[in-house]
């Protein structure tokens, strides 16, 4: 029951992000927040992001909970690293049509886990996708063979990239820097490295400790941004591979209460000791970070929490929690939101010609079934079984 009502929740809660940003237009009258006087690898934080410039870049952590789901969009150019887990579909292919992304140049589907591959069946089928890159190795799962099936379905053939491929985006570079084919399927973690200008992005996967020893450092130089490896468990993040990509940020996507305990103190203590500036979904919900003329800039969907950043240099940290005004404006008008609440954004199941919606999927053995909200039912009614 809890489980389902989380569900629900965090199906509700991506149009609530986008409708507050357009709220807060409505309330700041356009009006643009300086950055504070930060360096340029110190990003101001923001509730809520602003329309994105043309051509800029924004890196999306969509908030999945204890999963993956990395959005990379320039111009008309958007990449899809993962697609979170089979629960969070309705909620990754609603974030990127709401952005206005009609099709991905890319999907990187870094290994066959669930909570990377679960959502990516319905990013296939409902957004036109360029091409389909995964890891090695691949699972006897139900989510995987819908993953393939999907990828089928459209006419487009999987493939694993060789090692040191490169491929652009805009005028970005994502380079393969690990491509394993090890017995433990994280480690088969397609690596990769975002290059645009002088900004890079290093996204683990969930490779372990010994794929960061395998990993060439000294290609890779210095990071402005990692996505740490695993969830932040502790058989990632070794404090050496760390200090020698040496970022200024760090993203763990993480659940919260999640039964892993990610991510592990270890992995916070090394991130803390090497002074990087972490952010975690768990806490922040989704973390949005743009890189334009003004340097890097960070959004997240819910009110900062301050422990939802953790560095050890207090001045980085306030520098860093300093937009005290602009929070406290978008905390009024999340309440307002939440106090509406509506359930169109609740997921449902139905079919091409079917007469009613289903809150089971499994329901009346349902062939080929669309994940949709309640809004998208058009005609149809509520299945009697389901809603009884
Ligand atoms: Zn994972
Ligand atoms: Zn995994």
């Amino acid at each position: 029951m809890r489980e389902k009502e989380i569900k629900e929740r965090k199906a509700i809660k991506k149009p609530y992000f986008i409708a507050l940003w357009l709220m807060i237009i409505a309330v700041v009258g356009c009006q643009k927040t300086e950055p504070s006087n930060t360096s340029s690898n110190t990003p101001s934080v923001h509730q809520t992001a602003e329309p994105i410039e043309e051509k800029q870049v924004r890196i999306h952590f969509i908030d999945t909970g204890n999963s993956d789901a990395i959005l990379i969009e320039q111009g008309e150019h958007a990449a899809l690293i993962d697609g979170g887990d089979n629960n969070d579909e309705v909620l990754v292919v609603e974030y990127i049509k709401k952005l206005g992304i009609t099709s991905l140049d890319y999907i990187f589907a870094t290994h066959p886990d669930a909570d990377h591959i679960g959502g990516l069946d319905a990013v296939i089928s409902q957004i036109p996708v360029g091409q389909v890159f995964v890891g090695n190795g691949k699972a006897t799962t139900k989510t995987y063979t819908d993953f393939i099936e999907a990828i089928m379905r459209k006419g487009l053939s999987p493939s694993v990239p060789l090692l040191g491929k490169t491929f652009n985006l805009g005028d970005a570079i994502l380079k393969i820097v690990s491509v394993a084919h090890e017995k433990d399927v994280n480690n088969c973690s397609l690596v990769i490295l975002y290059t645009y200008k002088d900004y890079k992005v290093l996204l683990m996967g969930d490779a372990d400790q010994s794929i960061e020893q395998s990993i060439d450092v000294n290609e890779i130089g210095d990071v402005d941004l990692i996505k740490v490896g695993h969830h932040g468990s502790k058989t990632s993040s070794h404090y050496d591979f760390i200090k020698a990509v040496s970022p200024e940020h760090a993203v763990i996507t993480c659940g919260e209460g999640n039964k892993y305990g990610h991510p592990n103190q270890e992995t916070l203590d090394t991130l803390n000791k090497l002074n990087i500036a972490t952010y975690r979904t768990d806490k922040m919900g989704d973390i949005i970070f743009d890189i334009n003329s003004q340097g890097i800039q960070l959004y997240t969907s819910n009110p900062l929490k301050e422990d939802g950043v953790i560095t050890q240099n207090e001045q980085k940290k306030n520098e860093i929690l300093n937009e005290d005004k602009f929070l406290s404006e978008n905390e009024a008008v999340v309440e307002t939101f939440q106090e509406i609440g509506d359930s169109s954004h609740t997921v449902v199941y139905f079919t091409k010609d079917g007469k009613r919606y289903h809150k089971e999927k499994n329901c009346s053995n349902m062939k080929d079934p669309i994940v949709g909200t309640i809004d998208e039912v058009g005609e149809r009614t509520p299945c009697k079984k389901c809603y009884n």
